[in-house]
């Protein structure tokens, strides 16, 4: 696939994409049909106006339980499973998907194991078509576009989806189901570990037993133990899914950065702030009058205020006449990125948000665990199938090792590298350096998107990056990376012994 790259160019008149368009989404209010799995919309409105923008309107979704009939544990099983999974995330459920499947017995345990998933997840079409969840995506874009500045944008043939949460979700339970996995509402307190098996106590007093525990509880685990520093940055945003009068992004585009700032030109304080750490607007055009907004700060170190991102965001829909008539939901984004990896092997294995997952560079996830799922589980399978009996220390070095093989801990810091460069450019290093990054040969972008590039691979794209840099972008390289190039050859070594 090509990248176009146009200066105030118009958008491509021909998509060479063959993703089909697909439909406004289901969530959109004025449907007629009411939609069981969607989340119920109240239609209030809120009248008076302390800020005078679209901060005024409160979202008009409230959570809401799927209807599904989920395999409930009774107090009569016995509640001692092969594999207890904490958490039913994405990253929960597919575990316990892939593990079942190799008839494995395994209990997922959440607080609400029906609710419906807060985030609003992005993914790349390529990412949910190679494993097979192309139809759990509710919408999708045949291209992007990246705002570099107000005289450059990037239109690039890279097809995005939005990720129908519901649908994924019920697929996921179906086929727990399907494979004899028990449900059981309650929240973990507490995690013990034995020499062959581990034991978690529920806030209902309930205590399980299992030879392997995964934590899939996301970024804000207790349970899970590091033995450095958790240094990470934080990706910040705050995204409204609304109802507008009009906004002018081309419908059959998703906007994955908008790095435009002329917006802030009558709020000098906080333009200054903003060309010192950069915010971006991520856009998904629905329709004309339908789209999702997220002001996001890519990645800081210490978090960006959320205030300040919420003020920036007023300022950017304002001058792009953006008027916002209802929100429908609304969601806090905040996700920590980088940092190290978990102590590893411990007692206690992990997947997904609290399992080092997370992109450093971009705080994408979602794809990967779903993909990387399936071969933890094998390996799970491999030590607790009915044949083989492998318990204890070497279970849990297997599974770890199958998770974190030393190519993809060494790619990890590569990306964390990425990450703690991006937190030392400013607005204008921004811009150079993702001008250059979109520049690269698609399999490079892609594939560094999408954390499948190997450390050989990472280190040709840096040499394409620095050599398809501008003058002020190689200066940036090379004045503010060495320190964390020091600090990652410190890592691959550390690693390598
Ligand atoms: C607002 C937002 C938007 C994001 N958007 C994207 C995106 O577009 N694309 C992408 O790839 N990534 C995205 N991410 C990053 C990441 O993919 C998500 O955070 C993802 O939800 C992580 O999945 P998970 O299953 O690991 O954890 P979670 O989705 O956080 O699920 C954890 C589950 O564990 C349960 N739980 C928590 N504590 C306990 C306990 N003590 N006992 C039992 N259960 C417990 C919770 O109730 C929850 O159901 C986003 C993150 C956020 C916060």
């Amino acid at each position: 696939m090509g990248t176009l790259f146009r200066q105030f160019s118009p958008p491509p008149a021909a998509i060479t994409s063959q993703i089909n368009h697909s439909p406004t989404p289901s969530f959109f209010p004025t449907r007629k049909t009411h939609n069981k799995h969607s989340r119920k919309v109240t239609n209030h409105r809120i009248k008076t106006s302390k800020f005078g923008n679209f901060l005024d309107l409160a979202p008009e979704c409230k959570p809401e339980l799927l209807d599904f009939d989920l395999s409930w544990l009774n107090p009569s099983d016995r509640f001692h499973f092969d594999v207890v999974v904490i958490g039913t995330g994405p990253a929960g459920l597919r575990l316990a998907e892939q593990v079942s499947s190799h008839g494995i017995k395994v209990c997922c345990v959440d607080p609400s194991p029906l609710s419906v998933w807060p985030n609003n997840y992005g993914v790349w079409v390529d990412e949910f078509e190679s494993i097979g969840l192309e139809d759990c995506l509710d919408k999708t874009w045949p291209m992007i576009c990246v705002y570099i500045n107000d005289h450059r944008t990037r239109y690039l043939d890279r097809p995005y989806g939005r990720v129908s949460r519901n649908k994924l979700k019920v697929k996921m339970m179906e086929n727990c189901v399907k494979n004899g996995v028990k449900f059981h509402k309650a929240k973990v307190w507490e995690v013990n570990h034995q020499e062959f098996e581990t034991s978690i106590i529920c806030d209902d007093g309930k205590e399980f037993k299992a030879s392997l525990v995964v934590d899939a509880s996301g970024f804000t685990s207790p349970f899970i133990d590091y033995n450095k520093h958790r240094n990470h940055g934080y990706q910040i945003a705050h995204g409204i899914l609304a109802e507008v009068e009009s906004h002018p992004y081309d419908l059959d585009k998703m906007v994955l950065m908008d790095w435009r700032d002329t917006h802030l030109g009558n709020e000098p304080e906080l333009r200054a702030n903003n060309k010192k750490l950069p915010t971006f607007l991520y856009a998904m055009p629905f329709d004309s009058n339908l789209i999702f907004l997220e002001e996001t700060s890519l990645v800081s170190r210490p978090v960006l205020s959320y205030m300040k991102i919420k003020r920036r965001m007023v300022a950017r829909l304002r001058h792009l006449g953006i008027r916002v008539k209802r929100v429908i939901e609304d969601e806090k984004c905040l996700i920590p990125m980088g940092g190290p990896l978990p102590t590893m092997p411990q007692s206690l294995m992990a997947i997904g948000g609290t399992s080092g997952l997370v992109h450093p560079s971009t705080g994408y996830q979602v794809a990967r665990t779903l993909a990387l799922a399936p071969a933890v589980a094998g390996a799970i399978a491999e030590c607790l199938g009915s044949t083989r009996m492998i318990r204890g220390r070497p279970l849990y070095h297997r599974v770890w090792n199958e998770l974190w093989p030393i190519e993809r801990k060494c790619s990890r810091e590569f990306y964390s590298f990425g990450m703690e460069t991006l937190l030392k450019l400013d607005l204008d290093g921004t811009r150079n350096f993702f001008n250059a990054f979109f520049d690269l040969d698609p399999y490079y972008w892609h594939g560094f998107l999408s954390s499948r590039l190997s450390f050989g691979e990472l280190a040709c794209l840096s040499l394409s990056l620095f050599e398809h840099a501008s003058n002020s972008s190689r200066l940036d390289i090379v004045t503010k990376c060495p320190v964390p190039l020091v600090k990652m050859m410190g890592n691959l070594a550390l690693e390598a012994i």
